[in-house]
């Protein structure tokens, strides 16, 4: 679900309206009347790791959601990127925040627009470096999984089952590329 739309000025707290500002602008944009600011809403990005063990990556580290929306639901650590941090560092927080795992971040793997939700989510591959993981208050349970005992309906969204596919694809052949995707 997008984000709901601005209802007041974060300048001045006065009631926006929705309309094209008067500069060139093409887009309806949230205009304070009091003091003409306009607010420029963009999309969020979500960064997360495939942390991956054994000496072919032959398991996968998941979590399970202890919060909603999709609780109970498997994941990839994954979480919205923070002001100040690289994607990569925002990457590797989630994946400590969620599953306390020790690992080595990896390269850049998928890049997925998810337009109708406005957010733009960026995995990269993370090798564990052991298979002691500390679960923070957001993951019910944290466990590896070979590709058979992937729960593919299970899965708490649709990037995270595309990053999974990609994955056990690209370890089939050896060769693990930045895959972009546009997710309807
Ligand atoms: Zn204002």
């Amino acid at each position: 679900m997008l984000r709901p739309p601005l209802k007041h000025c974060r300048a001045c707290g006065t009631a926006v309206d929705y309309r094209v500002p008067d500069d060139g602008d093409i887009k309806e944009r949230a205009v304070c009347p009091a003091c003409l600011t306009v607010h420029y809403e963009n999309p969020l990005n979500v960064v997360g790791t495939v942390p991956t063990w054994g000496e072919h990556g032959e398991q996968v580290l998941l979590c399970k959601r202890n919060i909603e929306p999709r609780r109970g639901k498997w994941t990839l650590p994954a979480g919205f990127m923070e002001l100040g941090e690289t994607s990569s560092e925002g990457a590797a927080r989630e994946t400590d925040e969620e599953a306390g795992a020790r690992f080595e971040m990896l390269g850049l793997f998928t890049v997925m627009n998810v337009t109708r939700v406005g957010q733009l989510h960026l995995f990269y591959r993370a090798r564990l470096l052991d298979t002691a993981f500390n679960p923070g208050h957001e993951t019910m349970e944290a466990r590896l999984f070979l590709e058979s005992e992937i729960p593919w309906e299970e899965l708490a969204f649709r990037t995270v089952k595309e990053t999974l596919e990609q994955y056990f694809a690209d370890r089939r052949t050896g060769v693990f590329g930045i895959h972009t995707l546009d997710i309807s």
